[in-house]
């Protein structure tokens, strides 16, 4: 992420994107998580385009992004009137989590107002809402004076974009598409989802801002989906787009492996005789003997820190897959709720991988 939003982007280019949102067009921004394909939240048709930019059912609903205060001392700023024409009511939790991580890569749900349309919400009574953490979309935001729904800009499905040259390669034949380069992406994955428009807070999605993170700062406990389940009476959590078995899926098939078991994840593939990719724990010297001899391996070294592996993982997923591998075997994360935000992407990725990958729109 650059801290120097003028430095990539001069305000002119921002008023123009302002204007573009306003007359109902569609703007690609950076956040710290990865890039959004916005649209005015308070306009119907212009959130239509989006879904049929991305190719995205209209039944998943997008996250509104909106502006902190204006100068704020981070201690005493009240969200409040921020959020008075989004959401229906604001309980001490919410209130905790918002003031604990906004702006930041936390997704919260609330009970919506009624002016947010259901075109937003994907017909759910319920509204996404966070405050990005990154300088050039906030001055974008608080310029535009409104929310701006933004999905990852990316065709669904596949894998999310954390550069502006990755979104121009998402749309290319979108020439017209406006795309504000606010540098590489610094979280590299999705925002964390919290629900917290029901009796108690649940996961919806985990990212870099844990459970056990958000106990410590606040207080409040969130509940896995599984333990939220468990409590007597529950009916299910909500179905989101991040939930389908296949998303943020490469073409080149991917597959990940347990330690010492590279040659276990290849027999899977039994006619594959040329190039995998195999990538290594940088903390790991290399795979030593674990190679097979019909096949050409290559290694590649990834961060063994889930925090930087989190920042590179759709950087390496998009370049492996313009490289033409055969195969692209990973290392499995290990335990940790430090690593469920990339072992969920992982899983998914691999899910919906390979050339025919359209696996997800049955899910
Ligand atoms: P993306 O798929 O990148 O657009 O991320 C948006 C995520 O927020 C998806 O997983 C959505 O399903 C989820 N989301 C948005 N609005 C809601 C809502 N009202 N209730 C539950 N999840 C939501
Ligand atoms: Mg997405």
């Amino acid at each position: 992420m650059s801290g120097d939003s003028s430095s990539l982007q001069s305000s002119a280019v921002i008023q123009e994107a302002v204007q573009s949102l306003r007359n109902g067009g569609l703007v690609a921004f950076p956040t710290e998580t990865v890039y959004g394909l916005g649209a005015d939240a308070k306009n119907p048709e212009a959130i239509k385009k989006v879904f049929s930019a991305k190719g995205r059912p209209s039944n998943h609903p997008l996250i509104v992004h909106i502006a902190a205060p204006d100068k704020f001392d981070q201690s005493h700023i009240d969200w409040v009137p921020v959020l008075a024409s989004w959401v229906r009511d604001i309980s001490e939790d919410a209130l905790k989590l918002i003031n604990a991580f906004w702006p930041g890569p936390l997704t919260l749900v609330f009970k919506k107002d009624k002016t947010v349309p259901l075109e937003a919400t994907g017909g759910q009574d319920t509204v996404a809402i966070r405050a990005p953490a990154h300088p050039l979309t906030q001055e974008l935001l608080r310029k535009f004076k409104g929310g701006i729904v933004g999905p990852s800009a990316n065709r669904f499905g596949k894998v999310s974009p954390t550069s502006a040259a990755d979104v121009r390669h998402e749309f290319e034949e979108m020439l017209d598409l406006m795309i504000l380069d606010g540098g590489d992406c610094a979280v590299g994955i999705e925002s964390t989802i919290v629900d917290l428009s029901r009796d108690c807070p649940v996961l919806l999605r985990p990212g870099l801002i844990t459970p056990g993170e958000i106990f410590k700062k606040t207080g409040v406990k969130v509940f896995l989906p599984h333990e939220y389940a468990a409590i007597e009476g529950q009916t299910e959590a909500p179905k989101v787009s991040g939930s389908l078995r296949a998303h943020y899926a490469p073409t080149t098939p991917l597959r990940l492996y347990a330690p010492g078991r590279v040659l276990d994840a290849l027999g899977e593939f039994p006619d594959i005789k040329s190039r995998v990719a195999v990538a290594v724990w940088d903390s790991d010297s290399s795979l030593g003997g674990d190679g097979h001899p019909s096949v050409h391996f290559e290694e590649i070294l990834v961060p063994s820190d889930s925090t930087s592996f989190a920042n590179k993982l759709y950087r390496t997923l998009r370049d492996l897959d313009q490289q033409g591998w055969d195969l692209i075997l990973l290392p499995e994360p290990p335990a940790g709720e430090e690593w469920d935000g990339v072992r969920d992407r992982l899983q998914r990725a691999c899910f919906g991988s390979g050339p025919s990958s359209n696996s997800h729109a049955n899910n």
